[in-house]
C-alpha cells in the first residue's frame, strides 16, 4: 500500500511526524507537505507564485517533501509531480486544533483530504481536539487502523472521511461514533491592537459556539469524549432546494424585462 501524507501546520509539526511514523507500520509512505503552517488555508491553491519543492530532513534523516503552498497544493504536486501516481490513500494531519462543525470549512488539514477525493483517491483528515497536543500517539493509532479500514472497505467516489480525536487520556476515550457535520460555529473577535507607531490593528480570535450535543453530531460527539469520524463530500449541492426550486417555475425571468 502507497500513502501519501500531507498536513497544514507545516512539515516540520509534530503530528505529521507521528502520523508518518505510525502509518509506516503498514504502508510505504511519502510526505508532501507545506514548507510553513498553512493552519485555515481552506482550499487555497496557489496560481500568481512559482511553487517550490525541497527536500526536508528531520535528526539529519529523510522524512518528506516540503512545498512553499498550501495543503491542497501539497497533495496534487505530491501526487502528480512527487509520487507521478496515484497513492491508494492520502492522509492529513495530525492537527493541532479540532475540526469539527464549521472549522471543516476553513481547514487546510480537512482540504488537503478533499483534494485528494477530488482526484479520487481515498483520504483521511485526522485532528486532535487541543492547540497544545503533548501526545499524537493515540490519534496515530487511530489514523493506522482506520487506514487499513479504508483500504479494505474502500470509500464511495468524493467521500473523505474527517476524524477527530478528543485531548485527553487514551483510558478516557468513551468510543467511536459516526458523526454529522456540526451547527457551532464561531462567534469572531478581531481584537483591536495598536502597532508601536499608534496605528490600529486587528488580531482574530473568538470563540467556539457550542451547538451539538449530540453524540451522532462531530463536536457533540468529541465533547463527550468520543473520537469523531464524519463522512464528507466535496459535492456542495444542497439537494432538498435542488428538488424544491424545480417547482419555482423560473423560465419567465429570461423573458421578463
Ligand atoms: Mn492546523
Amino acid at each position: 500500500m502507497n500513502i501519501l501524507v500531507s498536513n497544514d501546520d507545516g512539515i516540520d509539526s509534530p503530528g505529521i511526524y507521528s502520523l508518518a511514523s505510525a502509518l509506516k507500520e503498514i504502508a510505504e509512505v511519502t510526505v508532501v507537505a507545506p514548507h510553513q503552517e498553512q493552519s485555515a488555508a481552506g482550499h487555497a491553491i496557489t496560481m500568481q507564485l512559482p511553487l517550490r519543492v525541497t527536500k526536508y530532513y528531520r535528526d539529519k534523516e529523510f522524512f518528506g517533501y516540503a512545498v512553499n503552498g498550501t495543503p491542497a497544493d501539497c497533495v496534487k504536486m505530491g501526487i502528480r509531480n512527487i509520487l507521478g501516481f496515484y497513492p491508494d490513500l492520502v492522509v492529513s494531519g495530525i492537527n493541532n486544533g479540532s475540526n469539527t462543525a464549521i472549522n471543516i470549512i476553513y481547514s487546510g488539514t480537512v482540504s488537503a483530504a478533499r483534494e485528494a477525493a477530488i482526484m479520487d483517491v481515498p483520504s483521511i483528515a485526522v485532528s486532535v481536539t487541543s492547540h497544545n497536543v503533548k501526545d499524537f500517539s493515540f490519534a496515530a493509532r487511530i489514523a493506522k487502523n482506520l487506514s487499513l479500514a479504508v483500504a479494505e472497505r474502500g470509500l464511495m467516489k468524493g467521500t473523505l472521511l474527517n476524524v477527530n480525536v478528543p485531548n485527553i487520556p487514551e483510558s478516557e476515550i468513551a468510543g467511536i461514533r459516526i458523526t454529522k457535520q456540526g451547527k457551532s460555529r464561531w462567534d469572531d473577535i478581531y481584537e483591536k491592537r495598536t502597532d508601536p507607531f499608534g496605528r490600529d490593528y486587528y488580531w482574530l480570535t473568538g470563540n467556539l459556539k457550542q451547538e451539538d450535543n449530540e453524540t451522532d453530531m462531530d463536536q457533540g460527539a468529541v465533547k463527550n469524549k468520543f473520537v469523531s469520524i464524519t463522512p464528507i463530500h466535496f459535492d456542495l449541492t444542497d439537494y432538498e432546494t435542488y428538488n424544491l426550486m424545480k417547482d419555482w417555475n423560473l423560465e419567465h425571468l429570461v423573458n421578463e424585462k
